[in-house]
């Protein structure tokens, strides 16, 4: 009788396992397909300079849209992780973001656009040979793109990731920590990986001036600083934000209360009548 109860366990736990692996092959293809239909496409957030106004850089965000209407990142990059579209999606936004770098610097407006990179990507030497083939594709200067990575990333390939930054850092490309304070690194790993920048999360600006936001924006503020590293501030909506973090010692920020992320038409137009 027990053995009958195993082998009904096993029925049901196959069962299981062809209706995932059913949807994953279903989601794959879905994503696939869209790919191929150009269902994808690049919007562009500034980052702006509170003291001046200034735009300084643009973050390529990428967009789904397809018949049945819009899917946002957060629902839609998890699920070309899992099937592992993010790797020929992934390729396509540097290519996109690098063109459209292309056409900046062609046009004298020499922005710098950062690209969020997903950690199926970051692994050694196939991001390394995907990033060349792009630039080479583009004729876009190394100085021309920055990547964005997160804190986990970094701490599931320790030895790779301090490999991969050096490389990157000796091509001259920038990397910024994003989504900063929401991950699981120590403080340690900051020192063990050599960044550029630092992207403070918005969930770290929304309540500021009030509540604990403020303080541990200004501690991330302070780490930056005495690490020699950037710092941007994520999910700027109101003046009260950009007069704490200017306060501060936080100099670029991103957010609604500058603009929302743009299509390169509208990119254009806003640099081109400066
Ligand atoms: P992220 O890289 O941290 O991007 C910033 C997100 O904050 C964007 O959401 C942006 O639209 C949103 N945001 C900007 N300013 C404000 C603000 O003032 N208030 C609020 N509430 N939100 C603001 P989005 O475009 O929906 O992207 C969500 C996440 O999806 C990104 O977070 C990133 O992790 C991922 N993602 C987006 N594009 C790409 C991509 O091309 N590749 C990869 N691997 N991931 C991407
Ligand atoms: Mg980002
Ligand atoms: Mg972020
Ligand atoms: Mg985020």
């Amino acid at each position: 009788h027990a053995k009958e109860t195993g082998s009904e366990w096993v029925q049901f736990f196959n069962e299981n396992l062809n209706k995932r692996s059913v949807r994953r092959f279903e989601m794959r293809n879905k994503l696939a397909t869209a790919l191929e239909n150009e269902e994808f496409y690049l919007e562009y957030q500034p980052l702006v300079d509170m003291h001046t106004n200034q735009w300084v850089g643009l973050e390529a965000l990428v967009r789904w849209k397809s018949d049945v209407g819009k899917t946002p990142p957060d629902v839609f990059i998890p699920l070309a992780e899992e099937t592992e579209i993010i790797l020929p999606l992934g390729e396509w936004i540097l290519k996109k973001a690098c063109e459209f770098s292309n056409v900046l610097r062609q046009k004298q407006l020499p922005i710098t656009i950062s690209v969020n990179l997903s950690a199926l990507q970051f692994s050694y030497p196939y991001l390394i040979q995907m990033i060349d083939t792009a630039l080479e594709e583009s004729e876009v200067s190394m100085s021309g793109i920055e990547l964005e990575i997160t804190e986990s990333l970094l701490m599931n390939n320790e030895q790779e990731g301090v490999k991969l930054l050096d490389e990157l850092r000796s091509k001259g490309i920038k990397v910024s920590i994003d989504d900063f304070g929401t991950g699981y690194s120590s403080l340690s790993y900051l020192k063990k990986f050599k960044v550029d920048k630092i992207k403070i999360d918005r969930s770290f600006v929304k309540d500021i001036p009030d509540g604990d936001d403020g303080t541990i924006a200004k501690i991330i503020i302070e780490l930056a600083e005495s690490l020699q590293m950037e710092v941007v501030a994520e999910g700027v909506e109101t003046k009260a934000q950009e007069a704490f973090l200017t306060q501060e010692g936080c100099r670029i920020a991103q957010g609604y209360y500058y603009s929302k992320p743009l299509s390169e038409k509208e990119v254009l137009q806003t640099l081109e009548t400066g």
